[in-house]
């Protein structure tokens, strides 16, 4: 399975709205941009190394 293109989900801390971003993307960016309001969100890197240890795990 690609890792990069599974979808991250990351709730906007200013909105709340889910965010869905690639894992290629969030690694590269370390942060998301909310299409709802506009803010940036950081992405937690220690978040992100578990999501990618989930799914290579499956
Ligand atoms: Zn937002």
């Amino acid at each position: 399975m690609n890792v990069d293109k599974q979808m991250l989900r990351i709730p906007c801390p200013e909105c709340g709205k889910v965010i869905e971003e690639t894992i290629e993307n969030a690694r590269r960016e370390m942060k998301v941009f909310c299409y709802s309001c506009g803010a940036f969100i950081n992405v937690d890197a220690q978040y992100l190394k578990r999501v990618i240890d989930d799914i290579s795990a499956t």
